[in-house]
């Protein structure tokens, strides 16, 4: 059920542009209740974006969500790397020319230009999914146990394209079921860390954050969430449930005091 996420251009790297996509894409995410596990920014740099993309499909991550390099510049290579990486012949959607004739009402016999060919070429199994608000449409493959989702990279249509297809999409078929709880503890960060991580190693799907900035104004208890993910309703509460007693348990153990939310 996982879903990975990969910013693509070597200016958001570089620090040029400031990667709003991935905040945006990160919030809505959440909202619908998918499970975003990684988040990762790229160079246009072939070999970089392959060895990426590979990794991903390695760690079997469900849905892996691309934006940008999907324009028709030389530097526009996602599509190209993904077929390369998939071993899928690059063709081109004779169904996304027919989209752009029809757009630029142009004649039968009127030549498509290069740079609009070179946006409908996908790889040969791929889904393409039509842009409502630009030429670059999304292209949707198919490979191991992953499907891999390219999205165009200005965020205009980033959102119009994720707003049309990938919201239903995760909504219907990526969903998980999210718990949370806040407790709140008497100690500082480095002594509660460790016993974060114990819980977390002994409950990998539930999540513990420590708010720090959060600690109250005599400095004397800090929250602690606890984020519990997993397919099924009824576990993640489970899980929520025994990390929390867990937790509860080695704090007590420390000589410290805790307490859930409720009871402040
Ligand atoms: P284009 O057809 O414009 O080339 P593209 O899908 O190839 O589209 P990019 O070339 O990667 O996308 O990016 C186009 C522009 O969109 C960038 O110059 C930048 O302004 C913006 N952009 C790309 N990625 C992001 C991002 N992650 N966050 C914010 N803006 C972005």
């Amino acid at each position: 059920m996982a879903i990975e996420l990969f910013s693509i251009g070597t200016e958001l790297v570089l620090g040029q542009i400031q990667d709003t996509n991935a905040h945006w894409i990160a919030q809505q995410i959440l909202q619908i209740g998918g499970e975003l596990r990684r988040v990762t920014m790229l160079r246009d740099n072939r070999e970089e974006m392959s060895a990426a993309l590979d990794s991903a499909i390695e760690r079997e991550t469900s849905l892996i969500l691309t934006t940008g390099g999907l324009g028709p510049t030389p530097d526009d290579m996602t599509v190209e790397v993904v077929a390369s990486l998939i071993g899928m012949k690059p063709v081109v959607s004779e169904e996304t020319v027919a989209e752009y004739r029809k757009r630029r009402e142009m004649p039968e016999n009127d030549v498509v230009s290069e740079a609009l060919m070179k946006m409908a070429t996908v790889p040969e199994t791929a889904i393409v999914l039509q842009n409502p608000a630009g030429w670059a449409p999304c292209v949707s493959v198919a490979h191991k146990s992953s499907t891999i989702m390219m999205l165009p990279g200005p965020p205009r249509e980033m959102k119009a394209v994720f707003k049309t297809h990938i919201q239903p999409l995760i909504a219907e078929r990526y969903r998980a079921e999210i718990t949370t709880a806040r407790v709140h503890v008497n100690m500082f960060e480095a002594e509660v860390s460790p016993l974060m991580q114990k819980v977390m190693e002994r409950y990998p799907d539930v999540y513990l954050k420590a708010y720090v900035s959060l600690r109250n104004a005599d400095g004397d208890t800090m929250p602690v969430d606890l984020v519990s993910t997993s397919t099924d309703k009824a576990d993640a509460e489970t899980q929520l449930e025994l990390a929390t007693y867990y937790f509860r348990e080695l704090v007590v153990e420390a000589g410290k005091r805790f307490s859930l939310n409720d009871e402040q």
